[in-house]
């Protein structure tokens, strides 16, 4: 009779909103890489887009992170996850989205807390650069009109550039008499 593999495939859950995907991200996820045989990326709030804070959809960001992870060297699922409003079942409802996972990063406390509560083997991410890679500056960036692309990987920007995301960016900032 032919063998079972006993081989455990090591899979970790990484999580965030992604608005967009960015260097600090994609360097968290160059790391974990090296450590794990598989990845799992969530995206955040999947309901949100079209607003200041939230301008992409779920499927603008899963081709984000699709695109940026290609060159990783791992297997990956990328995972549009939408908010609960019930923290004390959402590892549940993460659980319920996804493949399984061994273990979860992030820097989030409380997607830390959540995670350690319900049994997750969790680990902390580390903050790279955080002053120069934050999804609320690249925004910013890009209302103002200053250079942004730098602080993503190509294909992040590139998907902007094909969605006209700055100008979407830039209209949802107006109020309805046209003002920024
Ligand atoms: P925003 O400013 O819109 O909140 P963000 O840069 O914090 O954007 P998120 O999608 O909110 O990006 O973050 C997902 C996860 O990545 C969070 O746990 C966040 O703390 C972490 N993160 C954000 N910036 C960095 C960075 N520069 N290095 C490492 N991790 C980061
Ligand atoms: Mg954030």
């Amino acid at each position: 009779m032919r063998q079972r593999k006993a081989e455990r495939i090591n899979r970790a859950f990484y999580i965030g909103r992604f608005q967009p995907y960015h260097i600090g991200h994609h360097t968290v996820l160059e790391s974990i890489a090296g450590e794990v045989d598989e990845i799992i990326v969530g995206i955040g709030s999947a309901q949100r887009s079209h607003e200041p804070e939230n301008p992409f959809t779920a499927g603008e960001r899963v081709v984000m992170v699709s695109r940026s992870l290609k060159d990783l060297g791992i297997d990956y699922y990328v995972i549009p996850i939408e908010d609960i409003q019930q923290n004390a079942v959402w590892v549940s409802h993460v659980r319920s989205m996804t493949p399984y996972f061994d273990l979860a990063y992030t820097n989030n406390p409380l997607v830390f807390r959540l995670f350690e509560e319900a049994g997750v083997q969790v680990k902390r991410s580390p903050m790279h650069q955080r002053d120069i890679y934050s999804g609320t500056i690249i925004r910013k960036k890009m209302l103002s009109g200053e250079d942004w692309e730098q602080l993503v990987p190509d294909a992040v920007a590139e998907t902007i550039d094909k969605i006209g995301g700055v100008e979407r960016i830039r209209e949802i900032a107006r109020d309805d008499v046209g003002r920024i």
